[in-house]
């Protein structure tokens, strides 16, 4: 290969990564461009996908109730999680992000070329979005599947030693955070949490994977209830997870 095709090749890969890169191609292009920044893409190709704006609320506000009382539910959601979607939105056009071409989960992986801005609210926008889908409305199963529980097993030693462990990954998070259950670059599943609104598809976070199960423990998502009782918080919210999702986020995760 001469110098100017080693060019042209050059310049495909970049042309057909950007364009893989939108069109969310994963396995078949990309293995090519064998970068960190290409990885992190692969990485976040399996992820869920989070629209810039904020959806619907997927149930009503007293659904989790005992758990999750609908007035934590509605400020949550209503005045917390909108200030994230609307400052997410501020910061995309104010910093030229072009959003009909790039999903907010390979920004996520891209972050650290950003403002704290946009890491924070793009973070908090895509966690609160992918928080209220993992919960249950009331005819959802609130077990895993026996596929998932499987491989949680292989990986945790039981159901229980994982929800130990996540649980802990809550409760340890200083100050404020998120607690996460990943699929990690090669298919294993760990918990970890991450600090304020950062997320496991960010470029900066020591905690990287797909996320398949998250839990927001800042004082907002408890407090009227709970106070100071984080503990009680995770304890009581294992029940309202929805694990259809989860295992439908794992099967994902592993297609893409
Ligand atoms: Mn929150």
């Amino acid at each position: 290969m001469d110098t100017s095709n080693k060019k042209n090749r050059r310049e495909f890969l970049k042309t057909t990564g950007k364009a893989g890169l939108a069109a969310g191609l994963s396995a078949t292009v990309l293995p090519v461009l064998a970068s960190v920044q290409t990885k992190q893409f692969i990485a976040s190709g399996g992820a869920e996908d989070v629209l810039y704006i904020q959806r619907p609320l997927p149930y009503a506000f007293k659904t989790l109730e005992p758990v999750i009382d609908a007035m934590t539910m509605e400020i949550h959601y209503m005045k917390h999680a909108a200030a994230y979607a609307n400052n997410l939105a501020d910061a995309v056009k104010a910093e030229g992000v072009d959003t009909e071409k790039e999903q907010l989960r390979f920004l996520l992986g891209r972050i650290s070329k950003f403002s704290a801005k946009m890491r924070n609210n793009g973070g908090g926008h895509y966690n609160h979005e992918f928080f209220w889908k993992g919960m249950t409305s009331p005819v959802d199963s609130n077990s895993p599947s026996p596929d998932l529980l499987k491989v949680i097993t292989r990986d945790f030693g039981s159901f229980e030693a994982f929800k130990t462990q996540f649980s802990d990954a809550a409760k340890n998070r200083f100050g404020s955070g998120w607690a996460w259950l990943v699929k990690t670059a090669d298919k294993k599943l760990v918990v970890g949490s991450t600090p304020n609104q950062d997320n496991p598809l960010m470029d900066v976070s020591d905690l990287k994977g797909i996320p398949l199960l998250g839990l927001d423990v800042w004082e907002h998502a408890y407090y009227l209830k709970y106070q100071n009782r984080r503990p009680d918080y995770i304890n009581a919210w294992w029940s309202t997870v929805n694990w259809k999702i989860i295992q439908q986020r794992y099967e994902i995760a592993d297609m893409k």
